[in-house]
């Protein structure tokens, strides 16, 4: 049983923490920390109510290095799970190597001032993990997360090579509002709105945001347009599938969130530079985000599913040519809601979040340094995220995908 010090208290937080309380053969002790500390108290009365199973809280800034090194030093955790914002990644992998415990996070750094996701900041940290013997798993989220373990699966268990792989981010969920995020406004519209990116014959191609569009259809969804954007993960597939010709990542998105966005954007509301009003000092993105409902608000009123995956085309393993495979989750609002009190977007990172995390504390993932989920063996957190609510699905498609 090890004890584990969980910094956030969103709705990603909300959903690990619950899976964590109902695993307390692995999580025997756990402390929630964060900017708020009421945030940390409703959480750990849910979880209460829901397992029986208490959660010590505690209210902490995490970009205060040393303040996290304190509570990390009264709290003795054997492992630092970082689900605030990815712009607290570095303070916190700071904190971590000072105390000598090991870290996990579920979204690549990000400098407040540029909408940059990048992972160098954080591997820059690879030789000072190392040589402290501690280990990093960045992005145990669904994406990034569990695309590139599904990435890693298909080619452990069917292909040989990934010539090609498309990741397909499909939210079918209806919340009745006319326009809000599903996670962290801010971080979400900071993500879409950023040019498209994406990995073409040895380099990354940059393309106007929500340029190309496609449309596609998802089981437990049906058809919905889905538009091509960066994400992170395709930063670490590129680097561990050297093989790679292309890498895209396709979201979904319907016709009422891009007309809002789009007023949005061309009214300046998306925007991250500072702005002076009435003397003050204020980010235009920052105050959207302070008005839009909080995603964790949405949980009981969203229906429907998500539907993530990802469609590779390479050599098959068996030598019978090239193959193609689709391996996917569907994950239903209604049932994420009924058992964490959070929806389904919540629930697909919070689930690989605890996931990972039960991966470094039973030894099953281990390593010095930093590292990403390609890196490890997909077979048993694939074996266990099935098992915690979250099972895949995979099929032979019989051709490369065509958009
Ligand atoms: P929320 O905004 O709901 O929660 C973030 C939490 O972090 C809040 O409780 C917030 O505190 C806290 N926080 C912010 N700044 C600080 C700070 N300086 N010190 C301590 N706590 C702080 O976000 P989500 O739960 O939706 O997302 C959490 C993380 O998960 C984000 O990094 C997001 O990018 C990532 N994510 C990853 C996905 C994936 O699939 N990989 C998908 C979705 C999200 P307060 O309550 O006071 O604001």
């Amino acid at each position: 049983m090890s004890k584990v010090l969980v910094i956030g208290a969103g709705g990603v937080s909300s959903v690990c923490v619950h899976k964590m309380a109902m695993n307390a053969d692995i999580f025997g002790e756990i402390h929630l920390a964060s900017r708020t500390k009421s945030k940390c108290d409703a959480i750990a009365e849910s979880v209460k109510e829901r397992t029986g199973q208490e959660v010590a809280t505690y209210e902490i800034d995490a970009e205060e290095v040393p303040a996290m090194v304190n509570l990390i030093r009264k709290i003795e955790p054997s492992l630092v799970v970082n689900l605030a914002l990815p712009y607290q990644d570095l303070p916190i992998m700071d904190a971590c190597l000072e105390t000598g415990v090991d870290y996990l996070d579920t979204a690549n750094y990000e400098p407040k001032d540029e909408a940059k996701f990048e992972y160098h900041w954080q591997w820059a940290y690879h030789d000072r993990f190392k040589e402290a013997g501690i280990m990093a798993l960045l992005g145990s989220g669904f994406d990034p997360g569990v695309t590139s373990v599904f990435a890693m699966w298909l080619k452990k268990h069917k292909l040989k090579t990934i010539r090609q792989l498309d990741i397909l981010d499909c939210n079918g969920g209806d919340h009745g509002q006319a326009f809000a995020t599903n996670f962290n406004p801010e971080i979400n519209i900071r993500e879409v709105t950023a040019p498209a990116r994406h990995w073409e014959n040895g380099e990354f191609v940059e393309t106007p945001a929500m340029g190309k569009r496609m449309v596609f259809d998802f089981e437990g969804v049906g058809a919905r347009a889905a538009y091509m954007m960066y994400h992170e993960e395709l930063e670490s597939l590129s680097k561990f599938i050297p093989e790679l010709e292309r890498g895209r990542f396709w979201m979904t998105f319907g016709d009422e969130y891009i007309k809002h966005l789009t007023v949005l954007q061309n009214v300046g509301m998306t925007s991250i530079d500072p702005i002076k009003y009435k003397g003050q000092e204020i980010i235009p993105l920052q105050f959207l985000a302070a008005v839009l409902p909080k995603p964790e608000s949405l949980g009981e009123t969203t229906k429907g599913n998500t539907n993530i995956g990802v469609i590779a085309t390479g050599e098959a393993l068996d030598g019978s040519g090239e193959k193609t495979f689709y391996i996917n989750n569907i994950c239903s609002h209604e049932k994420a809601y009924e058992e964490t009190g959070n929806q389904a977007v919540s629930y697909t990172t919070g689930v690989p979040a605890m996931v990972g995390s039960a991966m470094m504390l039973t030894g099953k993932w281990k390593g010095d340094g930093v590292f990403n989920m390609e890196q490890m063996d997909p077979d048993p957190f694939l074996d266990m995220l099935g098992e915690q609510g979250l099972p895949y699905q995979v099929k032979e498609l019989d051709r490369p995908v065509d958009f």
